[in-house]
């Protein structure tokens, strides 16, 4: 039975990254207008919350330190400057303008970095991961703008089904609340309901080569469902999911310290063994969706010299300044820190240590004898300099893995105590692409026609753009790279962290054809495409002053 009813001018549907820059931005240009956010989950946030963000260029303050501006300007940067209007002293003590490097030689252009973690997430009980990055700032920040300017954001209100009056037009939405049911009058919508990744039977149907039931660590928050793709559907939008993709990497150390990932991808760094000791001779990486890997989670092994030499070279792999800076002065540190974790949960799920290597086996619930001997002959192995070769790593022939270890050192052996074990999981970290929208994020049906007042962005979408061959705005990178790329290249690895030239995975959003018309379709969402916000705030404020 519907228990209330609300009326407003824009409903928002989803409070993670773009619905919460789009209703801030809406609210912003429509002063007297109406705003209401629904969100299904206790808290808002949604994928955001844990990620990195864009790369911003052009922004003001970029400008300031000497960057040559764009004509006009570009989208990232605007969403910068909207980020920085909303409270400057805040986002200086987050935020700083530095040069982006190239494995440290060369400068490239000057960028905005935010150092690690924000003070709200420090005291975690497991710091080594996130939320904390740039993603939790903007969510943390939209809140806070949301209570001044009183907007309400319902949580624990989960949108299940649009109402459409007589002429067809969509003019509302039921949801499901903790005290039942409310219907939400609008003018305008904007879905940003996120993807679909918690939904393991709805992925495995889109990729069932890669959703094999063999484990992998899910990233999803469990709002992330895709129920609102199924409603928008429902009402008669048009849906792709031909061209959605789906971020599935490893077996890598994520999401913990970037540096102790580098480190762990280190090529002195080549013995990586299974859960019951024995050697792994796919290393994992990267490869998404196209990429089936028989060991779902591995320890990468390595002795005092080992660490200290992966440690020395961790900063050479990495191009973002802060992040470079950082493995330079504090690896120890960062290792530390998850060593502590896991001593204190015993989980091995981090980095574990211990004196011996019976101990290190002992402490990871593998039989000393077969780590033992796994590490006695890779031994031999690195002491006849065929190890490095067999592992199919720098470029070698070996699978989906190969180009995993970076750097051009020679495997070391692991003799000398203490020893470490870095974990490494398979895992799958948000979907992209289902309703689809055109560059003025307007929901189009199934024919192509434009649904008046229906707009959506993000991850539940697949933008199409028409006539062009090129992506539209705020994307970037090389088609493809959303889905990890070739052989771990694309793990948070040298291209940059996620945002900063793409998430775990590269940056790029995967095209292809439209299902009508002649389209060229794009995956919506990452946090990329968080920056579109603006654009869709923009538009909806036109439809609205002219509605
Ligand atoms: C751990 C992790 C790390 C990541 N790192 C990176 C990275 O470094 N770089 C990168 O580019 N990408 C990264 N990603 C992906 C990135 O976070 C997402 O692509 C992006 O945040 C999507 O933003 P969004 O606003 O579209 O969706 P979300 O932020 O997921 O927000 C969707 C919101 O909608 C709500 N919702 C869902 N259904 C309903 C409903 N029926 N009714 C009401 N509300 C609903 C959800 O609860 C959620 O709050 C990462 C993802 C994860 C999980």
């Amino acid at each position: 039975m519907t228990i209330k009813v609300m009326d407003c001018d824009l409903a928002v549907i989803g409070m993670g990254g773009i619905g919460s820059i789009c209703t801030v931005k809406a609210a912003d240009l429509l002063p007297g207008k109406r705003v209401i956010v629904l969100e299904k989950a206790k808290n808002p946030g949604g994928a955001t919350i844990f990620a990195h963000g864009p790369q911003i260029s052009d922004s003001t303050w970029q400008r300031q330190a000497g960057a040559e501006p764009m004509e006009p300007q570009d989208l990232s940067g605007q969403f910068f400057d909207f980020l920085v209007s909303k409270g400057e002293a805040d986002a200086k003590k987050y935020f700083k303008v530095g040069q982006t490097t190239m494995m440290g030689m060369m400068a490239l252009k000057i960028g905005i970095d935010m150092p690690r973690r924000i003070d709200k997430y420090k005291e975690l009980d497991d710091p080594s991961i996130g939320p904390g990055w740039w993603g939790s700032y903007i969510v943390d920040k939209m809140m806070e703008c949301c209570k001044k300017m009183n907007i309400p954001v319902l949580t624990e209100t989960r949108a299940k089904k649009f109402i459409k009056d007589s002429s067809g037009k969509v003019t509302g939405v039921l949801a499901d609340t903790k005290d039942g049911e409310i219907q939400v009058n609008f003018k305008a919508c904007f879905i940003a309901a996120g993807g679909f990744g918690a939904d393991y039977k709805k992925c495995q149907e889109l990729w069932p080569n890669v959703f094999n039931n063999i484990p992998m660590h899910n990233l999803n928050p469990p709002s992330l469902t895709g129920d609102l793709i199924d409603a928008a559907q429902d009402t008669g939008a048009g849906i792709d999911l031909k061209n959605a993709g789906c971020n599935v990497q490893g077996p890598i150390h994520h999401p913990y310290s970037y540096t102790v990932v580098t480190m762990a991808r280190s090529s002195v760094m080549q013995l990586q063994v299974n859960l019951e000791g024995e050697r792994v001779s796919d290393p994992g990486g990267g490869g998404g969706l196209g990429r089936v890997t028989p060991n779902p989670r591995v320890y990468s092994i390595a002795d005092q010299d080992v660490i200290e030499k992966a440690g020395e070279l961790a900063a050479d792999a990495i191009s973002e300044e802060y992040e470079h800076e950082r493995a330079k002065k504090y690896w120890r540190e960062d290792l530390a820190e998850e060593i502590a974790v896991d001593e204190k949960w015993g989980y091995g799920r981090h980095t574990t240590k211990a004196d011996t290597l019976v101990d290190l086996a002992l402490k990871l619930k593998i039989d000393p004898n077969v780590l033992r001997a796994t590490v006695e002959k890779y031994n031999k192995e690195c002491e006849s300099g065929k190890g490095q070769g067999e592992q199919g790593s720098q470029g070698g022939p070996g699978g989906p893995g190969g180009g995993f270890f970076q750097g051009s050192a020679s495997p070391m052996p692991v003799k000398k105590g203490p020893f470490y074990a870095i974990f490494g999981q398979r895992f799958r970290q948000c979907t992209h692409g289902g309703i689809i929208v055109n560059a003025s994020h307007e929901v189009l049906d199934t024919k192509g026609n434009v649904m008046p007042g229906l707009y959506a962005g993000g991850d539940c979408t697949t933008e199409y753009t028409v006539n062009s061959g090129s992506q539209s705005s705020g994307q970037g990178g090389p088609p493809q790279g959303m889905q990890g790329g070739p052989g771990g290249q694309g793990a948070r690895g040298q291209a940059g962290r996620g945002g900063q030239g793409g998430p775990p995975g590269g940056g790029g959003i995967r095209g292809g054809v439209g299902i009508f018309g002649s389209y060229v379709a794009s995956q919506g969402g990452g946090m990329a495409g968080l920056c579109k916000g603006i654009t869709a705030a923009i538009n909806i404020a036109k439809y609205l002053s002219r509605a």
